[in-house]
């Protein structure tokens, strides 16, 4: 059987509207995903039929929602094979998740002295928070830079490992480069060193693979939005004996076991790391997006998009002066171009003329574009309803402003 793209394009209802009076072409999901239908009904469900607040009531509806959040817990730990439930815990998103991590971890694990190591293809989610924590912490970071195709250097990573070592944080897939990063074996190495790891797979969740236990990342962190969920929530899975290691991130709300004048005891996993009303509808919106992915076949999914991006790479360099960036030994879903003589800016509103969403701009990775010596790229990245169609309607549309800019 091979996946049926009419059909999973005809369950996202945004894919048949008009921008600017053309079919919409949306090539911006490295930034967000659209959502599926079952995704936007299910959070229409959630607000029509059992609102409430969580853990706390003893009615009706409490326990609906109480049961639908925990059973969005389970969804998740399902997806990526997590040993325990407790292990996922409910943030606002990838961003959230590395703070918590940096903030926590740092406090409990990080003393002067120690060194930590990320890498220059990191987005700043997963750069500045570390760069903060060492300042915090009054530790020494390095920065592992990558090649000219878009492969991180791994002999120099290897050199940076060293006893010192607390922490390595990289991600699964490069949101700028689209490079899949080599997870297992750079975990390995830096287990082999000592050192913890947080694999950001902001772009990885939904396009690779996606098993914790066999990568066998420590932390582990992704955001709903980039998974055909809903903004606003992002899970961090973390290993059970890490997380029970680190202290709470923010108090209040169920965080708490009991709260003294003198002294707070903290709530066990999950709940430690959630203080205030969560996201209720957000997690329950994730798990139906989890589900609705997890109903396809992942490698026929997989095997579509790098089917389109092959293609995407094939026709967009037949355009004169146009200049791919990064191409890694194994990447996936994003195409990162600019063209001579035109400001990637300028491209990006022209092609949102004609109904064609790209990113432009440095992507929240300025040390990327300082490497590949760029301001910015034109970023179109590709999801599972993207078709052969809409790399011609990009490329067709690119030709057709190249001759409106008189090239
Ligand atoms: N890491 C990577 C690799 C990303 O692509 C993104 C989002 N572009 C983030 C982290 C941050 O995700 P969020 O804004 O959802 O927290």
């Amino acid at each position: 059987m091979t996946i049926d793209i009419q059909k999973i394009r005809a369950d996202f209802p945004i894919l048949h509207t008009l921008v600017n009076g053309k079919p919409l072409v949306y090539l911006d999901n490295a930034a967000t995903t659209q959502k599926p239908q079952i995704v936007i009904d299910t959070i229409v469900d959630y607000y029509s039929r059992y609102n409430s607040n969580i853990h706390r009531g003893t009615h009706h509806l409490s326990n609906l929602a109480t049961e639908a959040h925990e059973a969005a817990r389970k969804t998740v730990q399902r997806y990526i094979n997590a040993e325990h439930t407790h292990e996922i815990i409910f943030t606002r998103g990838t961003t959230e998740s590395i703070n918590l991590v940096a903030y926590a971890f740092g406090e409990a694990f990080i003393n002067p002295g120690d060194e930590i190591i990320f890498t220059m293809m990191e987005h700043h989610s997963n750069f500045v928070p570390w760069q903060m924590m060492c300042e915090r912490r009054g530790v020494k970071y390095h920065v592992v830079p990558f090649d000219t195709q878009g492969d991180l250097r791994l002999d120099i990573f290897e050199n940076l490992l060293n006893e010192r070592t607390r922490l390595v944080a990289f991600n699964h897939v490069s949101n700028a480069l689209g490079t899949i990063n080599p997870a297992q074996r750079i975990i390995q190495m830096a287990h082999a060193a000592g050192a913890v790891v947080l694999l950001d797979a902001a772009q990885a969740v939904q396009h690779v693979d996606h098993d914790v236990r066999a990568l066998d990342a420590d932390f582990y962190v992704f955001s709903g939005h980039k998974i055909y969920g809903p903004t606003g929530i992002g899970i961090l899975y973390g290993k059970e004996a890490l997380l029970d290691a680190i202290p709470p991130y923010q108090g209040g709300g169920e965080m708490i076991e009991q709260v003294t004048v003198e002294k707070t005891t903290y709530n066990k996993l999950p709940f430690k790391f959630e203080a205030g009303t969560p996201n209720i509808v957000g997690a329950i919106g994730l798990a139906a997006a989890i589900d609705y992915l997890d109903a396809l076949n992942f490698d026929e999914v997989m095997a579509h998009e790098d089917a389109v991006l092959a293609y995407g790479h094939k026709k967009l360099l037949e355009i004169e002066g146009l200049k791919i960036y990064g191409n890694a030994k194994r990447h996936t879903s994003i195409i990162p171009f600019n063209i001579e003589g035109v400001h990637h800016y300028d491209l990006g509103t022209l092609l949102d003329t004609r109904g064609v969403a790209v990113r432009t701009g440095h992507h929240c990775t300025q040390p990327i574009m300082t490497a590949l010596g760029v301001e910015g790229t034109v970023r179109a990245s590709l999801a599972l309803y993207n078709n052969h169609e809409d790399i011609d309607v990009l490329v067709e549309s690119i030709r057709q402003v190249l001759k409106i800019l008189g090239r």
